[in-house]
């Protein structure tokens, strides 16, 4: 008989997996070039339906503010990362989520994640498989430029989940200003076939 995971363990496990869905919005925010982006972990004592201990939250500074607008396609990429990172840390791919019809599925990803792609949620388009598909290549475990950035700021997001402090979240002064992305809670989980 296989023993139950200690809750200590249940909750340092979904920590980790809120760490790396937030540190692949935040790696992919920056790398379309989102200003002062940020993510933070919170505990939450409200589990909620889809049983998560931990919730992450993202921001950045509004493109407004620069007189700019964030292209919806690069929107698009930020929005997808999260659930993107979350396949990439379980090995599961592009081809795997593609053929298991992984993104029809409302649970694929949360409601703000589908509101950032522009899609009604389980509805992807045909465009929004391509974004998906280039953010696998980019956070790749073998292959993606932008994978040994998504661990280490997993990691950072880890570390400062452990301060009491609150340094991790941005400088308030500006919080008006800033576009609050996700608190994401709702995620799918990823089954893999038995054995
Ligand atoms: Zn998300």
């Amino acid at each position: 008989m296989i023993k139950p995971m200690k809750p200590v363990r249940i909750a340092a496990r979904d920590r980790r997996n809120t760490a790396i869905h937030e540190a692949g919005h935040v790696t992919i925010g920056r790398h379309v070039g989102l200003k002062a982006v940020s993510a933070w972990l919170e505990e939450t004592s409200n589990p909620g339906p889809y049983d998560k201990l931990w919730v992450g939250k993202m921001r950045y500074l509004s493109p407004t503010i620069f007189g700019g607008k964030l292209p919806r396609k690069k929107l698009a990429l930020v929005a997808v990362a999260g659930a993107v990172a979350d396949c990439c840390w379980q090995k599961y791919t592009f081809e795997d989520s593609y053929g298991d019809d992984f993104w029809l599925d409302e649970d694929a990803m949360s409601e703000s994640d589908w509101l950032g792609c522009g899609c009604d949620p389980g509805n992807p388009t045909r465009q929004l498989f391509k974004t998906i598909e280039t953010v696998f290549s980019l956070l790749d475990r073998e292959a993606g430029a932008l994978w040994p950035a998504l661990l280490s700021e997993s990691r950072r997001l880890i570390e400062g989940s452990r301060e009491t402090s609150v340094y991790q979240r941005p400088a308030l002064a500006n919080g008006g200003r800033f576009h609050a992305y996700c608190g994401c809670r709702r995620r799918r989980r990823i089954w893999r076939g038995a054995g």
